[in-house]
């Protein structure tokens, strides 16, 4: 009884002090956050990016210089990626939302066209064409045989055994335990994110890249680690930035093939370096793959790779022009779909299970044209473009055109003007900031593009509509 009141006695001085050290640490957040603050207000008024990679990796230096063991390091390591990551949030909270960017474009798109004008929709990537009847037909047949109850968060069988199929055609044999159907590849993108990764993690993004995968991860608290790439380089990555963007907390590489905005298929021996630079540090690569049917070139999945944390994101959207039925899956090691499965579980129990019929029912039929279309179309946009003194790499696949301005032009400020004049258009800042450019996309009839490029001509010329 003694030994116990004693013990208590050494007990509680040390949990006072526990709790005032985290008063002071909550103290201390607060008045970081109120710097971070400040220093997004300064920013703004002198144009400066919110990330600064330079200054990050000098703090960084100077956190693990002052720890004392390397456990310490890692920890602060992961902690400093925490507070990174809200100084970021909190100084991209304060500007105001950009009237140039792609959400924005799209919103004020849609308005204009509800109050009545006639819009070219070249802002966002959605094959115009009809799902397959048979899609449309197994939804109504779903719901005639009783198909309208609950299912499993990892999907119905059938349709789990039909993914693994298909892709096991990139020589990894695969079975439905490697499968998870999700509501569409953005939800399989999130799933991954935020069940295989934990605060302070990081995930290098290959830029320029649809944003998503950036913004899953500051969600997630996950530290994002950019890789730049140029048009100069014709979108390639250099493996060596790859290996120098990775860090001890480095948990996974996406990567996007073809590419959205740019059209990029990598050359099959970048992507096998990627790979095994993956496998050699035992990182999951995140593919997303949801533009494969869409490429002029041979294109490789990362399946092919044979590397044991591969994850593939897929979905119906693009290849079965089912984009608004939103349902894809993802291919991952039996232990990774269970995560996402408790996660999907918590968030949406099951995807709809009508849907997920439609969907097995259009991966057994032929798939619709969309992706020979929409190639033919985008074949139509390099000539014209360079007409008009664009510059940009020739897209290998995917739906788009991703272009720089003549004469120093913004992106943001022609897509505004663009958009005036009945054009909608992707400016090139929202993925990853690459302000001098506009991401076209294909995804209308060959006229209609053609008059959508004649705006945009008359636009960069300074000339009127
Ligand atoms: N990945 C990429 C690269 C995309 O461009 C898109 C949609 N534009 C998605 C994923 C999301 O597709 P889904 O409709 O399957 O959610």
């Amino acid at each position: 009884m003694s030994g116990r009141s004693s013990e208590r006695d050494a007990l509680d001085p040390l949990r006072e002090e526990m709790d005032s050290v985290t008063l002071e640490m909550a103290r201390l957040l607060s008045r970081r956050s109120d710097l971070a603050r400040r220093i997004g207000e300064a920013k703004r008024g002198m144009g400066a990016p919110v990330d600064d990679g330079e200054r990050e990796g000098a703090l960084r230096a100077k956190v693990v210089a002052a720890c004392g063991s390397d456990e310490e390091a890692a920890m602060a390591s992961r902690l400093l990626n925490f507070l990174l990551n809200e100084s970021v949030q909190v100084q991209s909270a304060a500007a105001p939302p950009a009237a140039t960017s792609h959400t924005a474009i799209f919103q004020e798109a849609k308005r204009l066209e509800e109050a009545g004008h006639d819009i070219v929709h070249m802002e966002v990537g959605e094959p115009d064409s009809a799902p397959s009847p048979s899609a449309a037909a197994a939804l109504s047949a779903a719901c005639e045989a009783g198909h309208t109850r609950y299912g499993t968060a990892l999907g119905i069988a059938e349709l789990r055994d039909a993914a693994a199929e298909a892709e096991s055609a990139h020589g990894t044999p695969l079975t439905r335990e490697n499968v998870i159907v999700t509501m569409g590849a953005r939800f399989a993108i999130y799933l991954a994110i935020e069940s295989l990764l934990s605060p302070g993690d990081e995930l290098v993004v290959i830029e320029p890249a649809w944003p998503a995968y950036a913004q899953c991860a500051m969600r997630a608290g996950v530290k994002v680690a950019r890789v730049r790439t140029t048009l100069e380089s014709a979108w390639e990555p250099e493996i060596s930035e790859i290996e120098s963007a990775i860090t001890p907390n480095t948990k996974m590489i996406a990567i996007n093939y073809p590419n959205n905005p740019t059209g990029k298929v990598l050359p099959a021996r970048r992507q096998a370096e990627i790979m095994g630079l993956a496998a050699r540090r035992s990182l999951y690569v995140l593919s997303d793959e949801i533009y494969a049917p869409y490429s002029f070139t041979e294109w490789h999945s990362a399946l092919e790779s044979g590397h044991d944390k591969t994850i593939v994101t897929q979905s119906l959207s693009k290849s079965h022009a089912m984009t608004g039925f939103r349902v894809g899956y993802a291919i991952a090691p039996k232990a990774e779909t269970l995560r996402m499965a408790r996660l999907q579980s918590l968030c949406l129990t099951c995807v709809p299970t009508p849907v997920q019929h439609a969907a097995l029912a259009a991966l057994r039929s032929e798939p619709p044209g969309a992706a020979r279309e929409t190639l033919e179309r985008l074949r139509t946009l390099p000539p014209r473009a360079a007409g008009m003194g664009l510059e940009f790499a020739e897209p290998d696949g995917a739906m788009y055109l991703f272009a720089r301005l003549p004469r120093g032009l913004d992106g943001g400020e022609v897509a505004l003007e663009c958009l005036k004049r009945g054009l909608a258009i992707a400016p090139g800042a929202g993925f990853g900031g690459y302000g001098p450019f506009v991401r076209l996309s294909a995804c209308r009839e060959a006229p209609i593009l053609a008059r959508g490029m004649d705006i945009l001509n008359s636009v960069i010329s300074g000339g009127g509509p």
